[in-house]
């Protein structure tokens, strides 16, 4: 991989525009359920499938159209000029009451429980990824609105903006403002927890005392409640620009659409170069929490390589969850998955500093990624159940509060 700057510093990135509208959209659906069929014909903002378990939002049609296709994991929509649903009372209550109705709009509510503490992360998740900054210049307000509803679920009594120096970061009302360095990982929940608790979480879990919502989150939970409108949009930065794209956009119209010629080899990654997800055809959706797109250009991308590691202890330098990422990799290369534990694989948060450090070149992201999942098979992880028939003939609706 080429040389790469891990500064979090954003600077002016401009306002946030508009993505330009595809012809079809790919709507991502893992661990949803869908309750329309191949043919019907939907107005933007209707429901389509119901999100599994009592954290994964409803997903919504963004735009008027028919359905072509309903697969595994996505639900293909041709566009039309139809119109759009009506907006829906937003739900005045606190609490559970609230936290379901927001499901149903389409708001992923993990992070919505009680807690004594309401983290904000503004730290930007990746370089390059800018897409707080727009939010936090020009919608005020809705950030405002989301914070304050947010806050009806949660109930805390502090709240925190964790910012990087040097980046905007003007707190809300009974926030304070903690700084941390820009310099990436420092945006990923398990070190912004660390820096304002002092504490340090699991990645994937959160402390007994706090909860933490990004500014993207608070974002989307002031347009529902400003609209009376789902969930249907994300802002991600495409060559450095902020874009408001509809969910189920295709990253090869986007890539059109910024001016880049896409070459065999080359991959479309959806997130920063270090630990996003490369994108598995250019027809591929872009999902709710999609929040960049980056070209990897075939030249300038770590190739994957079967070399062999060669103890150098590189990876283990960059590593801050402070375990040994070359050892991981190699159990997850010999199938020692049980292994890996011994070796800490959960404390990983998979920043990718490894892999773009490895003297070898190997792919130890990867190899972790696999690893983790081998062991939740293992461990007879399942995902969470869907609706029962009847839950989704009484959810057909939008449910209201
Ligand atoms: S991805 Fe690699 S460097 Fe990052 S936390 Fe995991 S093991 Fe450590
Ligand atoms: S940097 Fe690569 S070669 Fe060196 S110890 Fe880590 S995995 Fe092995």
């Amino acid at each position: 991989m080429s040389y790469y700057d891990f500064s979090l510093l954003c600077g002016e990135t401009g306002p946030l525009v508009s993505a330009s509208r595809p012809d079809r959209l790919r709507l991502p659906m893992e661990g949803m359920t869908p309750i329309l069929a191949v043919g019907d014909q939907v107005l933007a903002g209707a429901k389509v499938a119901l999100g599994n378990g009592p954290d994964t939002g409803d997903l919504h049609a963004p735009l008027a159209g028919t359905i072509l296709e309903v697969e595994r994991y996505s639900i293909l929509l041709e566009v039309d000029g139809g119109g759009k649903a009506d907006p829906i009372q937003p739900c005045r209550d606190g609490g559970e009451p609230l936290r379901h109705w927001l499901k149903s709009m389409g708001v992923n509510v993990g992070a919505l429980r009680k807690a004594p503490t309401l983290i904000i992360n503004g730290v930007p998740p990746e370089p390059g990824i800018s897409v707080f900054e727009p939010l936090l210049h020009d919608y005020r307000k809705t950030l405002e609105l989301g914070l304050e509803t947010a806050a009806k679920v949660v109930e805390p009594s502090k709240m925190f903006l964790a910012a990087a120096k040097g980046n905007r970061a003007n707190a809300f009302a009974n926030c304070e403002v903690v700084h941390v360095a820009p310099v990436y990982p420092n945006g990923l929940d398990p070190l912004v927890y660390k820096a304002v608790l002092g504490q340090e979480v699991l990645p994937g879990s959160r402390p007994e005392n706090a909860t933490m919502l990004s500014v993207g989150d608070l974002y989307a939970i002031g347009r529902v409640m400003e609209t009376g409108r789902p969930v249907t949009e994300t802002v991600m930065t495409i060559g450095g620009q902020n874009q408001l794209v509809r969910v189920g956009t295709p990253v090869g119209f986007l890539a059109a659409e910024a001016g880049a010629q896409i070459q065999p080899g080359d991959r479309l990654v959806l997130g920063g170069p270090l630990r996003g997800l490369a994108a598995a055809n250019l027809d591929q959706g872009v999902g709710k929490d999609s929040c960049g797109l980056t070209i990897l250009r075939r030249e300038e991308g770590l190739e994957p390589t079967d070399n062999f590691c060669l103890g150098c202890g590189a990876c283990e330098r960059h590593c801050p969850a402070r375990i040994m990422p070359g050892l991981i990799s190699r159990c997850a290369e010999f199938k020692q998955f049980k292994r890996a534990e011994a070796y800490h694989i959960h404390s990983c948060m998979e920043c990718g500093l490894c892999g773009y450090w490895c003297t070898a070149q190997r792919p130890l992201l990867q190899y972790i990624r696999l690893a983790k999942y081998e062991l939740a098979l293992l461990a007879g992880a399942s995902a969470p159940a869907g609706p029962s028939g009847d839950e989704i003939k009484e959810q057909t609706g939008d449910t209201p509060c």
